[in-house]
């Protein structure tokens, strides 16, 4: 009896853990060359593998699907993930902003080598180069050994006691995230989300002189809010195409309801959120003599370049505006959206497996003894270590299903 999971990513593996420290054997079969490379890219910006949030904030971050986390989240918790952790060998810290990080001395590499040795110890056996090809009657999995080539070799089925299906999103494909497998499970039945980009940057038409004058350079400590929605504070990007950074990422989910709806999505940007509306007028009040709009700007609220180029190419007449309607600006200067950038560019993506298609264990109505974990689930949470969270916590899940099934 064995329980065959595809796809190599942190939902995958954790599985794997999970069923081979209950006892099951477990075939793990992943296509490309190594396992864990959409996790090791997740490793170069910062890693944060999940957030110090209280559980109900937490589960709040996977919206409407926030009761069904509510639970994968207490089933296996970010103390959970952080035990997890130091069991391999990695220490953890809770970053000023919350996110939790494995500490300095332990790169992405060695947390997902220490993982496959412990795999390894479980007796769970992987195979790379193996591709996923399809269901084959009730109970089979075709599959092809690519080892000779991608796209040749000898294919195979094979029969397993149950299967997780573990495949990842649609963005970053050169990892293999590339979300070939949604015809494999429609061909059944099962009702799959069109994929969209989810934590992306915004596009934004700046003009030539904007593009080539500022470039890529962050605004640090501002606000900012899609229309009228809820503001998120932290660091913004301007890049040639647009913007990106945090709240942009956090906010994808308006921009991109806002843009799908046909309406206008306009970011408004508050340069200072943390001066009092008073403190900030009274300081544009003060009288600005021979100094030029961009020095004034610098004296009085410390907003150097490339603040000046912003407001300019937004609003080209902002150094003429009386201080009321200038502190309106600078509190809230619209940028209008004009997209979003593609999906094989997202950190993450929305769309996947309806949640409709699966019951409280994970496992697809449509095929019993099939579960569904990570990415290929259709959520969408923000960048801050609820992406993983989330791959780990389901993960961890339809193990205990599964477990819980056979037992
Ligand atoms: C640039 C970047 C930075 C990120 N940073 C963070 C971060 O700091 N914190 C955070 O929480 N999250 C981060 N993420 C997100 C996180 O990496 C993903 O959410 C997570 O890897 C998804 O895990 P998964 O197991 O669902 O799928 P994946 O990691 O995508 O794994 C799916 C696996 O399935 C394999 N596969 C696909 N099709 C087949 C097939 N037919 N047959 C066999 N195998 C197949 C793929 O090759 C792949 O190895 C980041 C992502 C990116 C791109």
């Amino acid at each position: 009896m064995s329980i065959v999971i595809i796809g190599g990513g942190p939902a995958g593996l954790m599985a794997a853990q999970r069923l081979a420290e209950a006892g099951h054997r477990v075939q793990l079969f992943e296509a490309q060359a190594t396992v864990g490379r959409k996790f090791l890219v997740a490793g170069h910006g910062g890693f944060n593998l999940s957030n110090s949030d209280e559980l109900a904030g937490f589960a709040s971050r996977y919206g409407a699907e926030q009761p069904r986390f509510a639970e994968l989240l207490s089933h296996f918790s970010p103390d959970d993930l952080r035990a997890w952790a130091a069991d391999l060998g990695i220490e953890t810290f809770v970053g000023t902003s919350g996110r939790i990080f494995p500490v300095a001395a332990h790169k992405p590499a060695d947390l997902l080598r220490a993982w496959l040795g412990r795999l390894r110890a479980l007796g769970v056996e992987i195979f790379t180069r193996h591709r996923w090809l399809g269901f084959a009657g009730a109970a089979g999995l075709r599959l092809r050994d690519e080892n000779s080539g991608p796209g040749t070799g000898r294919e195979f089925v094979i029969k397993p006691t149950a299967t997780v299906l573990a495949l990842g999103g649609a963005s970053w494909a050169k990892t293999g995230s590339d979300g070939a497998w949604v015809p494999l499970v429609q061909e059944i039945g099962v009702p799959v989300v069109p994929f969209a980009p989810a934590n992306c940057g915004a596009e934004i038409a700046w003009s030539e002189f904007f593009r080539e004058k500022v470039g890529r350079v962050p605004l640090k400590n501002i606000a900012l809010r899609v229309n009228d929605g809820p503001a998120v504070r932290g660091e913004l990007l301007l890049t040639e195409y647009g913007v990106e950074g945090t709240p942009v990422y956090a906010l994808t989910p308006a921009v991109r309801a806002a843009l799908s709806a046909g309406g206008p999505a306009v970011l408004h940007l508050n340069l200072k959120p943390d001066l009092p509306p008073a403190a900030l007028l009274q300081k544009l009040r003060q009288p600005r003599g021979k100094a030029s709009f961009a020095d004034f700007l610098k004296r009085t609220l410390h907003l150097a370049a490339p603040v000046p180029t912003l407001l300019r190419e937004l609003r080209p007449d902002c150094a003429n505006l009386n201080a009321e309607a200038l502190a309106g600006l600078l509190t809230a200067l619209p940028i209008p959206v004009s997209g979003l950038r593609p999906l094989d560019e997202a950190i993450s993506t929305a769309g996947g497996i309806s949640f409709s298609a699966v019951d409280e264990h994970l496992m697809l109505r449509q095929r019993p003894g099939t579960y569904v974990a990570g990415e290929m689930l259709d959520w969408e949470a923000p960048t801050g270590g609820y992406l993983l969270q989330g791959c780990f916590s389901t993960g961890a899940w339809v193990a205990r299903g599964i477990a819980e099934g056979l037992g």
